[in-house]
């Protein structure tokens, strides 16, 4: 049994749709309070209305992350709003795809300000508030995508997806003596409406790979995250869990098919 997050405060960025949304109802179910952010408000405002009358009280910014006004900003509200901040999830990102010799300067600057470069905008923002509360926790949504596969189009992102876990490796170092943590989930395909709008033939072709035969779900992920937030996982720094079916391992298409 694990101990009860009930009261925890968590910023959840990107948690307007899709996977951070999940993670944000599954830490609302456990009694957190979580703090959504979003560039677009209508969406967060959606999200805040959806997760009402959870046992822990959900409410939105709308923030960008690659400002790092916006990063401070969304903690101080977490702060005033709950009176300490305890777990980030650092999970806006965007996966727009791209082939080598199409990318411009303005594309790969995209994928990475928003996916590398808001993860570290937002644990720096939060630091000294993780640093008060005693036992901050820290979870970076990554993928399967960049770490551990690749996928043509996807040069830039893989390579933003890559570096979230460079940058956790030494923060875990930097971070220990604070006795904050910092992991990563990495999601393999994730119903989305990011993942939706790659297109049915996209998600069919997934479904196939996948030896647990579905797609994931973002409540998938939001567990995982709830894992690495308990205290129970207080010992676990600097590591990457991928959440993905089983999508990594078959060595070959009849691997797939012997099932
Ligand atoms: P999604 O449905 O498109 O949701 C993305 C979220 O991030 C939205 O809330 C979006 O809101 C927010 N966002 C995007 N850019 C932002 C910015 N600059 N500042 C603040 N918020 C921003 O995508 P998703 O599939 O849930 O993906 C979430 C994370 O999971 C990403 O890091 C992605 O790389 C990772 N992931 C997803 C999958 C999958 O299968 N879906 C697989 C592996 C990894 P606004 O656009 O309104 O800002």
């Amino acid at each position: 049994m694990f101990t009860s997050l009930q009261g925890r405060t968590a910023i959840v960025t990107g948690g307007s749709k899709g996977i951070g949304r999940g993670i944000a109802e599954t830490f609302a179910d456990a009694g957190v309070n979580v703090v959504v952010t979003g560039r677009t408000e209508s969406d967060v405002d959606a999200c805040v209305a959806a997760l009402a009358g959870k046992p822990g009280a959900v409410s939105g910014v709308k923030a960008d992350v690659t400002s790092q006004e916006d990063c401070r900003r969304v903690v101080a509200t977490a702060v005033e709003r709950h009176g300490a901040l305890d777990i980030v999830c650092a999970n806006a990102g965007i996966f727009p795809s791209g082939r080598i010799e199409d990318l411009t300067p303005d594309d790969i600057e995209e994928v990475i300000g928003v996916n590398f470069k808001g993860t570290v905008y937002i644990v720096q923002a939060a630091l000294a508030a993780l640093t008060d509360s005693g036992h901050g926790r820290i979870i970076v949504t990554s993928s399967i995508t960049g770490p551990i596969t690749g996928f043509p189009g996807w040069s830039h992102y893989g390579a933003s997806k890559a570096a979230q876990l460079g940058f956790i490796r030494t923060a875990a170092m930097e971070l220990a003596p604070k006795n904050i943590t910092i992991n990563a989930v990495l999601p393999g395909n994730i119903v989305t409406e990011g993942l939706i709008e790659m297109g049915q033939e996209y998600m069919d072709g997934m479904t196939a790979a996948i030896p647990a035969g579905r797609l994931g779900s973002v409540a998938d992920i939001g567990n995982a995250a709830l894992f690495f937030a308990t205290d129970e996982a207080g010992f676990i720094t600097g590591q990457s869990l991928v959440v993905d079916g089983g999508q990594v391992l078959p060595e070959s298409q009849e691997a797939i098919g012997e099932q």
